[in-house]
């Protein structure tokens, strides 16, 4: 108990020590913001019921009462997604081409939503190596828990070396505004929107279940893709964006992606499964989730479980199937700078 609690305690404390991390940051950044990694107006504010939407608590109280099953919470929006990763001058200056305009999708936006999605995982796996570290020091370790925080270090750090390459490479972008560097592919849909995510993925499998790259091996040298929700001028658009320096695993997981809707596969309950399966950082729309079916929404907090917990060995067809029939909304056209096979 006073490990796990301690534990907790310390990961809060790195999680309130705000910082920024634009590339020239220093003495203009006079004051660290509650930074939106998922924008409140143009985003948030879309899903909200009296100013509130559902997020995943995984918290250790709530894991307690339900036998290490997280649970959904209701959240105000400015509260939402927030995190102290930036410092206001610069959350401004950078975030303005996504912030106050649509989606187009211009690959200057795609390389901020991308930007983005990355500084908040840095911003987490930064606390979490730092978390891990200062622990290694508690007086009660056992030797079960001294052993969970030594791989956990490895494990975190060969992570966190793998996001500050990709964050240097997106850095260099920004900062000589080479925005050519960014490939995407970006599903749009006029329905309601029901949920906004932004996360990161070092791709392991395929929507058919083959391996892309093995992350047991500890190396800087994984491929990352970014992925996110936009609004756009008729709608919404579920993204993908990522460095071209990670083309040899992204071309083929958006082929494979292409493959199973070209089979007869949902492409709607493909997307759902994948952002529920690789992103904790996501709001829901409450009355959507309080309108689902009780196996649907067992369905989503299981798989929420499998992919969240520390010692349950992820399935390698986890993006091959489960979830279908949740995803209530359309997608109709795709844009991308990926070259048309016609
Ligand atoms: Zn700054």
């Amino acid at each position: 108990m006073p490990f796990a609690y301690d534990y907790l305690l310390e990961f809060q404390k790195q999680m309130q020590r705000g910082r920024c991390l634009h590339h020239s940051h220093g003495e203009r950044c006079d004051k660290i913001i509650k930074a939106h990694s998922i924008q409140k107006s143009g985003q948030l504010s879309l899903i909200a019921e009296n100013g509130h939407v559902y997020r995943l608590n995984n918290e250790l109280a709530v894991l307690r009462k339900n036998n290490g099953i997280p649970d959904l919470k209701k959240i105000g929006i400015k509260q939402a997604s927030t995190f102290l990763g930036f410092c206001k001058l610069h959350d401004n200056q950078l975030f303005e081409p996504i912030d106050k305009y649509p989606l187009e999708p211009t690959k200057e936006q795609i390389a901020l939503y991308a930007f983005r999605c990355l500084c908040r995982e840095y911003f987490v796996k930064e606390n979490a190596v730092t978390t891990i570290s200062n622990m290694t020091s508690h007086t009660d370790l056992n030797r079960h828990q001294l052993s969970f925080l030594k791989h956990s270090h490895l494990g975190h750090s060969n992570a966190l070396a793998n996001l500050q390459r990709h964050k240097s490479l997106f850095d260099s972008v920004i900062l000589n505004s080479d925005f050519e560097q960014f490939e995407f592919i970006c599903f749009t849909s006029s329905s309601p929107c029901q949920l906004q995510f932004s996360g990161v993925l070092y791709p392991d499998y395929d929507f058919e279940g083959k391996i892309l790259q093995d992350l047991g091996v500890l190396t800087e040298r994984l491929d990352l893709i970014t992925f996110f929700s936009a609004p756009m001028e008729n709608g919404w658009a579920f993204g993908f964006g990522w460095h071209v320096s990670s083309n040899k695993t992204c071309f083929p997981f958006i082929q494979s992606l292409a493959n199973i809707v070209a089979n007869g596969k949902k492409l709607e309950d493909a997307l759902l499964r994948f952002v529920i399966s690789c992103c904790e950082n996501h709001a829901m729309r409450i009355s959507w989730w309080d309108g689902l079916d009780a196996d649907l929404k067992a369905q989503i907090i299981e798989r929420m479980h499998i992919m969240t917990h520390p010692h349950i060995q992820v399935p390698v067809n986890y993006l091959m199937a489960g979830c279908e029939g949740v995803a209530n909304w359309n997608f109709e056209y795709i844009h991308t700078s990926l070259p048309s096979k016609n």
